[in-house]
């Protein structure tokens, strides 16, 4: 019930077929048992001999099966079709309402998920809920009605041949609910869950395929994608294992009506039964039986499409339970471009440190701050919370005295330009790429950040220039170049504040003093937050925080700091050692 009113919300107006669907699929059921009943009768007469005389009443019967058997299948056919209706409209919506959810999560959440593995629960189980709406709830009506009316017919025609036929029903029914319980329902669950680590742990094993060839290595170096398959065959043996016996158990059962039919009407005869009634009687119920079987095994997999439309719309809603970033009622634009940390403590989900803690720091507008520190120490948390990619656990953060949860998300964006380590490029032209930075921009303002950029040499040896699709005909950027390229981009963003996170890592010494160049033109006049390894960027900032697991231990300027001999003026003396070494 409660996974059935979780999908209706996804059906809109079309939740109404269900009921049509369930109602026309019953009445299907019902023609379909009409047929058999006929040709009892027939049997009946011919065996009886009395009605011989009569083949026009042979043949009227001959005619009403053929009509019952053909409108039981052209109902049956309706009523999937409502079916699908409705549950093609849920399978849509799924993928929609997921997706706009999705648009509007924190972009810290995109850390945590991968497209692919968005892609997949979304995709997945949204398509899990159709064999379940599509095809197994038309079935449900038969399911319930048809032992209902079987259960009748068998007990107004002879209750001893009935009683026979229950003892194979309900030990089948029995054994059903042994594998249908809440054990089962548990390992269907770590079922699912141990498929889905699988497939997830498969696209990384594709990913990293280069690197296993490079280092000549084996799947069991792709430890997590080994442990995976491990644990799923474990898994799948365990419920095999536990499912076995009472399987077994249970298709014998469900297939032995006969086996108890026969000996009851036996031992009825000899009892000084009708010979013939009994006999007749006997063979309505071996050519009704099946259909018991058949109910059962159907509302197995009922059941089962059941339980796994409930996990699949679970699933679907728990990646999309984390909150979205909503615009405030009265949104504030500040007037000023400072940016201040007031006591600003922050958890990752789940984590039981904080990652960085009552972190208090200000960049007046225009000035250039440094963070420094060890990797992990918090540094990038605390970029990341300036454009709100998480919001803080406790604290606020301030831009120009206004709390950046009281700015409009939009407002807030377009004031900072950020450039990452692996700055992403799109699959488009070059131009494009730029132009995302501002979509308003002319070709001359492209032109002018390529060149503020120092991207110039790298236009000038494509095929296309600016027009060149980076991806095709061989036309490949190097990470410094993509680099550069990014930084074209933030600068005809031109936003107010800029904040850099290891924006020289991976460059080669060749675009190294390019990418700084064209850093010092994104800089300029802004308000600027620089992560930096390379310590020689830092040397001019207006103030350096030194990090340390979650807390500043040191800030001031450059001289300040070295006179000060503490944790900075060690970083510093490292720093100068590994240059020499390079040199
Ligand atoms: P730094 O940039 O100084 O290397 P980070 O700010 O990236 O450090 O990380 C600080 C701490 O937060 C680390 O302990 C790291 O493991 C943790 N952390 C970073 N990103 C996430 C994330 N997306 N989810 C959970 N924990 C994270
Ligand atoms: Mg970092």
């Amino acid at each position: 019930m409660n996974t059935l009113f979780k999908l209706q919300k996804y059906m809109g107006k079309r939740k109404l077929l269900l009921p049509c669907s369930l109602i026309i699929s019953g009445i299907s059921n019902l023609l379909a048992i009409l047929p058999l009943i006929f040709i009892w009768l027939i049997i009946k007469a011919l065996w009886n001999n009395q009605d011989i005389a009569d083949p026009l009443l042979l043949e009227q019967y001959a005619i009403w099966a053929v009509v019952c058997a053909i409108a039981s299948v052209l109902l049956y056919f309706l009523a999937l079709t409502c079916s699908h209706l409705a549950a093609f409209k849920a399978e849509v919506n799924i993928r929609k309402y997921s997706m706009n959810k999705i648009i509007k999560m924190p972009i810290g959440f995109f850390d945590n998920h991968t497209s692919g593995n968005i892609r997949k629960i979304i995709d997945e189980n949204a398509s899990i809920t159709h064999t379940f709406l599509a095809h197994q709830m038309p079935d449900l009506a038969g399911t319930i009605l048809m032992p209902i009316v079987a259960f009748l017919l068998f007990f107004i025609i002879d209750w001893k041949l009935g009683l026979a036929c229950m003892i194979p029903l309900l030990v089948s029914m029995f054994l059903m609910s042994k594998m249908m319980n809440k054990k089962g329902q548990e390992l269907m669950n770590s079922y699912m869950t141990s498929l889905e680590d699988m497939n997830t742990e498969a696209v990384e094993y594709v990913r990293g395929i280069p690197i296993v060839k490079v280092f000549q290595q084996t799947i069991y170096s792709f430890k997590n994608f080994y442990n995976s398959i491990m644990q799923y065959k474990k898994m799948v043996t365990n419920y095999s294992d536990i499912c076995e016996k009472p399987m077994s158990a249970y298709v014998t059962v469900i297939n032995s009506f006969s086996f108890f039919l026969v000996p009851t009407a036996i031992i009825i005869i000899s009892y000084g039964g009708n010979t013939s009634t009994t006999i007749i009687n006997c063979l309505l119920y071996l050519v009704v039986s099946p259909i018991f079987s058949q109910c059962v095994m159907r509302s197995m997999y009922i059941f089962q499409a059941l339980n796994q439309a409930q996990e699949a719309i679970d699933r679907v809603e728990d990646l999309t339970k984390t909150n979205e970033i909503q615009d405030p009622k009265e949104p504030i634009i500040p007037t000023k471009n400072d940016i201040e940390f007031k006591d600003v403590t922050f958890y990752y989900e789940g984590a039981d440190k904080p990652a960085i803690e009552n972190i208090n720091l200000q960049i007046k507008e225009g000035e250039t701050i440094a963070l420094v520190g060890e990797s992990g120490s918090g540094k990038t948390t605390i970029a990341r919370l300036i454009p709100r990619f998480w919001d803080t656990t406790k604290g606020s953060v301030c831009i120009g005295d206004v709390n950046i949860k009281q700015m409009n998300k939009k407002d807030l964006m377009s004031s900072i330009s950020f450039v990452f380590q692996n700055a992403k490029l799109f699959s488009t032209s070059i131009y494009e790429n730029i132009l995302f930075g501002n979509p308003k921009a002319s070709r001359e303002d492209i032109e002018k950040a390529i060149d503020l950029a120092q991207c110039r040499d790298i236009i000038d040896k494509l095929p296309n220039g600016l027009d060149t699709v980076i991806g095709t005909h061989g036309t490949y950027l190097s990470g410094g170049e993509q680099q550069r390229i990014a930084i074209a981009r933030a600068i005809l963003k031109d936003a107010p504040i800029v904040i850099l996170d290891e924006a020289t890592a991976f460059a080669d010494p060749d675009n190294e003093e390019l990418i700084r160049q064209a850093l010092e033109k994104l800089m300029e006049n802004k308000t600027v937050l620089i992560i930096a390894h390379r310590l020689s960027i830092v040397q001019n900032v207006d103030c350096i925080y030194v990090m340390k697991s979650g807390n500043i231990i040191e800030s001031g300027k450059h001289n300040d700091l070295i006179e000060k001999k503490e944790v900075y003026y060690h970083m510093w003396n490292e720093y100068k050692k590994a240059i020499s070494w390079t040199l």
